[in-house]
């Protein structure tokens, strides 16, 4: 097969104008991700360059070579500067253009100019850092677990490296004259793996912005919003697939005459309560503990491993430290809470263990609030065995 370089040049500058207008058109969508019109100028840029580059000869040389190159690095500039957008870190942008600069400037001297191997050594290695760049920014953006993160880094790695290694290639082994209508394969090479890298570096980078989006979205369905611990929703779902294999205890956690507080303080006082419950408990837990809000004043704590003595333990250090919450403007604001225990070995059903720590917590109220009470329906052997 013969790969024809003219056909694959026009292959390159239309996949990559449309790869760019697609970003575009997603940034219109949604404003938020300012990288996607980074990424999107980017690419039209790219395209641009690479329409300037294979006019080669049908244009003036200054144009294709001094002008084509610096908007090429300007692209790779682009690229990196939108990978440090998505990462929430400020774009850059006179650094990413940066590297243009430095090429026109050379490309002034008549010397560098009329050498194609310096000419090639230069712009390996702003290109290659360009790439290298958004790599090593993707790559520090790992602590937001997301998977398209790893293809991301391959992709623009790769690139570095290839640019990279043309550089020593070029000093030492001297480069061919190009020419857009010359039979060369490795014209045809590289124009091939340009357009193939193109598409595949877009689809990554969209891959990571659908993905971050869906990840906020599930996060957000998972996640209380007023106190920031799992949702009803969320917390069902791990504690039932922790009881499922493993004993463990529950603790149904109530606040007391929580009305009282909304009505004498005000709304706003309650919400402050209810967050600061949550900072009071969560350290006296331990990290095993799955922990959400059923709803209002309401919450659950799963402790797996746990029999109901030691989970009578850990209620009694939440309750201590609750009643230590304090306000700074309403001294005499007290907080109290009252705490249902019940025990189940493993594949017991939440339904019945929920049932049996509201019957406890009902106790713990009726008792005069402010306590713990734990259920006394006989557990399976090895959730008493854990307890002791
Ligand atoms: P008890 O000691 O018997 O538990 O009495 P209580 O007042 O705590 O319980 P009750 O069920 O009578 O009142 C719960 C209150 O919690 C009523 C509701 O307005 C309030 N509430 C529910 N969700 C929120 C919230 O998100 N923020 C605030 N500030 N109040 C809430
Ligand atoms: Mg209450
Ligand atoms: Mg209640």
């Amino acid at each position: 097969m013969r790969l024809d370089v003219p056909t694959l040049f026009l292959m390159t500058v239309a996949v990559t104008f449309m790869v760019g207008a697609l970003f575009l058109l997603s940034w219109s969508q949604t404003r938020r991700e300012r990288a996607l019109a980074i990424w999107g100028i980017a690419h039209l840029a790219g395209s641009v360059a690479s329409c300037m580059l294979g006019l080669r000869g049908a244009i003036p040389d200054p144009v294709s070579i001094g002008l084509g190159n610096a908007v090429m690095i300007g692209a790779y500039g682009l690229i990196w500067s939108g990978v440090r957008a998505f990462e929430g870190r400020r774009p850059l942008l006179g650094w990413a253009l940066a590297g243009s600069v430095v090429w026109l400037g050379a490309c002034l001297a008549p010397a560098f100019y009329a050498s194609l191997p310096a000419r090639i050594i230069v712009a390996s290695i702003i290109a290659g850092s360009y790439c290298a760049l958004g790599a090593w920014t993707v790559w520090r953006g790992r602590g937001e677990p997301l998977v398209s993160r790893y293809p991301a880094l391959i992709l623009l790695g790769t690139y570095a490296v290839i640019y990279w290694v043309r550089i020593p290639l070029a000093a030492f082994i001297p480069p061919p004259a190009f020419a857009p209508g010359s039979d060369s394969p490795w014209f045809a090479i590289l124009c091939f793996v340009g357009t193939l890298y193109s598409i595949a570096i877009a689809f990554v980078l969209m891959a990571l912005t659908k993905e971050r989006a869906e990840r906020e979205q599930r996060l957000a369905a998972e996640t209380d919003a007023l106190t920031g611990i799992a949702s009803r929703r969320a917390f069902v779902a791990r504690a039932e697939a922790c009881l499922a294999i493993r004993p463990a205890a529950l603790l149904l956690l109530d606040l007391d005459h929580f009305k009282a507080i909304n009505d004498r303080y005000g709304h706003s006082v309650g919400d402050a309560v209810l967050t600061a419950f949550c900072h009071a408990a969560s350290p006296m837990l331990p990290r095993s503990a799955v922990f959400g809000r059923l709803g209002g004043e309401e919450f659950a704590c799963l402790l797996p491993e746990t029999g109901p003595v030691l989970a009578a333990r850990f209620a009694e250090s939440v309750r201590d430290s609750v009643g230590r919450i304090a306000h700074p403007d309403y001294p005499d604001l007290r907080v109290g809470v009252s705490i249902g225990i019940a025990a189940a070995g493993a594949g017991g059903a939440l339904d019945d263990l929920l049932r049996r720590a509201d019957g406890a917590l009902y106790g713990a109220k009726h008792s005069g609030r402010d306590q713990v009470m734990v259920d006394e329906t006989p557990i399976p052997e090895a959730a008493v065995v854990l307890a002791a």
